[in-house]
C-alpha cells in the first residue's frame, strides 16, 4: 500500500530538511508520488517564504532529484501561492512563469496591519490577536467572512489545482474559542466556499498538519459529506514541514473518508488529475 503528499515544505521556506531528505523518507515510506511545494516568494519581508534569489536554485535542485529518483517515486515541482488582491496571486505574471506541475493556491493573509504590513492569520495566537484588534476592532465575524471571501476570489480569478486548508482560519478556536463553528453564518461562509470550489473543479486538499498536534484536520470529518454531495474531488496532504511527517494523520482520514462514501482520491499521473480508488492503508493503484 502506498500514499502520496502533494503539500510540503522544506528549508528552502519554513520546512526543516532538505528536498532531498524529504524524498528519501518518501521512498522508504514507499509513496509513489511527492511534491515539493514551498512558500511562493512574496514582495515584502516574510520569514516563512522563499526569498526570490532562491527559486531558480530551489527549481534546479528539485528537476536534478526527479531523475536522481526517478526509477524510485516521482518527484513533482509545486509551489503554494499565496493570494493577496493587487499584490499576488498564482496568477500574478512572476510566479506564473515558473514551470511548475502543479499549484497550491492559500490564504494566509488577511488584509494589513496599520504599519501596511499584511496580517498573515495563521501564526501565533498573539499576532492573530493583534490583527483582530488592529484591524478589525475585535470583529471575529468580520475576518472569518472576510477570511471565506478572499478564498473565494481566489477561486474565481486565479488557476491553480489544489485549494490550501480552505478553512484555517478555524485554527486559533483550539487556543480559545473565538467563534461558533456551527454558527448559520459560518455554515453559510463555507457552504458559499464549497459551491465555488466545486464550480470551478478545484481539488480540495484534507489537510493533515495539525493533526498529531492537536487532531485538526483542514477541512475536518464533518465536511466531508457536504464535499462528497458537492462532488468535490479531494487529496490527502500532510502540508509536512518535517520529513518525518509525510504521512501524518492518513490512516484516520482515508477511514473517515471511505466513511463518508468516497470511494477515490485525486492524484497526479501522467501529468493528470485522476481519480484513484484507496481505502484505509493506502491508494490501490
Ligand atoms: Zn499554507
Ligand atoms: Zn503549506
Amino acid at each position: 500500500m502506498s500514499w502520496t503528499n502533494y503539500h510540503g515544505h522544506c528549508k528552502f521556506c519554513d520546512g526543516h530538511g532538505q528536498i532531498e531528505e524529504y524524498i528519501q523518507q518518501a521512498i522508504k515510506n514507499n509513496m509513489k508520488a511527492i511534491g515539493i511545494s514551498c512558500h511562493a516568494p512574496v514582495p515584502f519581508d516574510c520569514f516563512w517564504t522563499m526569498k526570490p534569489d532562491d527559486v531558480d536554485d530551489y527549481l534546479q535542485q528539485i528537476q536534478e532529484l526527479k531523475l536522481k529518483y526517478q526509477s524510485n517515486i516521482h518527484v513533482y515541482t509545486s509551489l503554494e501561492i499565496d493570494y493577496i488582491p493587487g499584490i499576488t496571486g498564482p496568477d500574478h505574471p512572476i510566479l506564473s512563469d515558473i514551470n511548475l506541475d502543479y499549484k497550491i493556491g492559500s490564504i494566509h493573509f488577511v488584509d494589513k496591519f496599520k504599519n501596511g504590513t499584511p496580517w498573515p492569520i495563521d501564526g501565533s495566537f498573539d499576532e492573530f490577536t493583534k490583527g483582530l484588534d488592529e484591524i478589525y476592532n475585535g470583529d471575529i465575524k468580520t475576518v472569518v467572512q472576510r477570511f471565506f471571501q478572499l478564498n473565494r476570489e481566489m477561486i474565481n480569478t486565479q488557476s491553480f489545482d489544489i485549494i490550501g486548508h480552505f478553512d484555517k482560519i478555524k485554527m486559533h478556536n483550539v487556543t480559545k474559542p473565538l467563534f461558533d463553528e456551527n454558527a448559520d453564518w459560518y455554515l453559510r461562509e463555507v457552504n458559499d466556499t464549497l459551491d465555488c470550489i466545486a464550480s470551478r473543479n478545484i481539488i480540495v486538499e484534507i489537510n493533515t498538519k495539525s493533526y498529531e498536534r492537536n487532531g485538526l484536520l483542514f477541512p475536518g470529518v464533518e465536511l466531508f459529506p457536504k464535499l462528497l454531495e458537492k462532488e468535490i474531488s479531494v487529496t490527502i496532504n500532510s502540508d509536512a514541514h518535517y520529513p518525518d511527517k509525510l504521512e501524518i494523520g492518513y490512516e484516520y482520514v482515508a477511514g473517515e473518508l471511505r466513511k463518508a462514501g468516497f470511494k477515490t482520491l485525486k492524484e497526479f499521473v501522467n501529468g493528470n488529475w485522476t481519480d484513484v480508488e484507496f481505502n484505509k492503508y493506502g491508494l490501490l493503484w
